[in-house]
């Protein structure tokens, strides 16, 4: 039985455009709508991934749970407790519970401290353990379970004196320093050479066995997110378009967004020149400041039809199997097969109105 520990009821975030003297003049507010109105729920355990392009708001999501941003609407709650708005005491418990690897290991560690100042940090800042002498055995421990030994050999270095994948190793570790219950790892393993990502990804699976901690794993990447997580959401301006069991959502796709993502997956054939690919999408991304109406993925899919940009936006709803997919087209989409052997004349003809802003 599945045990809810972080539950998102209509998370939102926008932030404030600055306006020049005209705008000012007129009274006009225009806003980046990063996150808008998601709702989800992280069970204790289990790799929760979001996935989408550059601007989706994956990013601004991770944020808003490792609470570095304010909710500009909807609630969160922690463990069966609200922690939409934390201050003094509640927030230090609440970032204790709530831990992040960021993307560039290097750029997150103070080039002066040493592996020992970085992990002994978080303990003396908790002031966890009696004293300096227990939390050094902490350090150790926590060292070796990230294979990073003999930990003497390591205590001592500054992180240039490290390489990428024992940087990614020593920031996984301080994440590690204050038992979290939840680690948000944004783009965990982007910056570390191809040949060192499965080992690193290999390492934090183990960890989330032996400690049973719970991730929010948040990449572009979806190779990698079928590999590792297990259950995935799919963002697309600041909406989640699909979600489920990864295995699911990857297998059985069916927003059209999603497919487009899987389609511009490289996929090395032995023996064969890599072509580029077609993949299902058209346009660029719109501004976060210039919602479509409707669908607002309508402008770039291949699938839309009058009613995706004249009616309401599409729920995000169960389609069985808890497997969710806001999009009002996906039966059919699904019985017309792939989208690669589908031609366009069967799909959309009129034209949008919609003019994405500059
Ligand atoms: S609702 Fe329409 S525009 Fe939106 S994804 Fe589905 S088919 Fe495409």
């Amino acid at each position: 039985m599945s045990e809810p520990i972080l539950v998102a009821e209509n998370l939102t975030k926008w932030f404030p455009v600055k306006r020049n003297l005209t705008q000012v003049m007129k009274g006009n507010r225009t806003w980046v709508r990063a996150v808008d109105r998601i709702s989800f729920t992280i069970n204790k355990g289990e790799i929760f991934g979001l996935v989408g392009e550059s601007g989706c708001g994956k990013t601004t999501t991770g944020k808003l749970i490792m609470k570095l941003l304010e909710i500009t609407d909807g609630t969160l709650e922690m463990k069966g407790e609200n922690a939409t708005h934390l201050r003094g005491a509640a927030l230090e418990k609440y970032r204790r519970e709530v831990q992040m690897i960021f993307q560039d290991p290097y750029s997150s560690m103070n080039p002066r401290f040493t592996v020992r100042d970085v992990l002994m940090e978080p303990l003396e800042i908790h002031k966890v353990g009696k004293d300096a002498k227990e939390r050094e055995v902490w350090v150790r421990e926590i060292l070796d379970e990230v294979k990073l030994s003999p930990p003497d050999e390591f205590l001592v270095r500054h992180p240039h004196m490290l390489s990428g994948g024992q940087r990614q190793r020593a920031a996984t570790a301080r994440t590690l320093m204050l038992s979290p219950s939840i680690i948000v790892a944004d783009e965990p393993v982007s910056m570390i050479d191809l040949s060192t990502r499965a080992e690193i990804l290999h390492m934090m699976r183990q960890l989330q066995r032996e400690m049973g901690l719970t991730y929010v794993y948040i990449t572009h990447d979806l190779s990698t997110a079928r590999y590792f997580t297990d259950r995935l959401a799919v963002m697309y301006l600041g909406k989640i378009i699909e979600m489920g069991v990864a295995g699911s959502v990857i297998d059985r796709t069916l927003h059209p967004y999603t497919k487009a993502l899987i389609a511009a997956v490289c996929e090395p054939v032995s023996g064969k020149v890599n072509r580029i690919k077609d993949v299902p999408i058209k346009g660029e991304i719109p501004a976060a400041t210039n919602i479509p109406p409707g669908c607002r993925f309508h402008p770039r899919c291949l699938y839309a039809v009058e009613e995706c940009w004249q009616e309401e936006e599409p729920t995000l709803d169960d389609i069985g199997g808890g497997h969710l997919v806001a999009c009002r087209r996906w039966a059919e989409i699904e019985r017309l097969g792939a989208a690669a052997r589908t031609s366009e004349a069967s799909l959309g003809t009129r034209k949008s109105s919609f003019a994405p802003s500059a």
